[in-house]
């Protein structure tokens, strides 16, 4: 189920988005282009050599995903993963989207259990150059201390890829959030996602 209103996808949700309080609808939402600066490939090269080689820029993430399930017999699994991440820069607009999720569990006996979800894969534009990045460090965390008894978390620590020929570039997780859910007569679950980071443009100056 996705929003339309913050964009958000929810797996095993229905009703009213958790964010928003929008109703939840089954088509994907579309994106839209949103503030494109649009820049060519040799001034994003120029831009960063005249930076010194090295260019940084945060990102922020716009749209997240969370999935979750209720099981017998009583205990919730979730998780949750980044899947837009914008710069707000005003020079080069960024845009990048998920493109593939991994995901794990861990189910132990006799009423634990984990949900695992992190960015594998990210895909979209840099000033209007095509850019992929993929996920270098990944983190979990589990919480067994009171109140969190039985949380887990993951999230994309690091990514790194390239744009074009010329530009290296490496995504650092800055800021995480993080969520829990509760259901009576459920456990609840902590969910957790990339919401800050900053990507570095790199291009080796001769
Ligand atoms: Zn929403």
């Amino acid at each position: 189920m996705f929003c339309s209103s913050c964009k958000c996808e929810f797996e095993g949700w229905s009703g009213r988005c958790p964010n928003c309080k929008e109703p939840l609808v089954e088509d994907p939402v579309v994106f839209d282009e949103g503030d494109a600066h649009p820049v060519s490939y040799q001034a994003l090269v120029d831009m960063v050599k005249a930076n010194g080689g090295q260019l940084q820029i945060p990102l922020t993430t716009t749209a997240v995903g969370m999935e979750r399930k209720w099981s017998f017999p009583y205990f919730g699994l979730g998780s949750a993963w980044a899947k837009r991440m914008q710069s707000s820069s005003k020079d080069v607009s960024i845009d990048l989207q998920a493109v593939d999720v991994g995901k794990d569990k861990k189910i132990g006996f006799p009423y634990w259990g984990f949900r695992f979800a992190w960015v594998n894969e990210m895909g979209g534009t840099i000033g209007g150059n095509a850019t992929a990045l993929t996920a270098s460090k990944v983190r979990r965390e589990r919480k067994w201390s009171f109140p969190y008894f039985g949380f887990g978390y993951a999230w994309t620590e690091e990514m790194q890829g390239t744009c074009g020929d010329q530009i290296e570039i490496d995504l650092v997780t800055t800021e995480i959030g993080k969520k829990i859910v509760r259901r009576f007569p459920y456990l609840g679950f902590g969910l957790s996602w990339i919401k800050e980071g900053v990507l570095t443009l790199k291009v080796s100056v001769a």
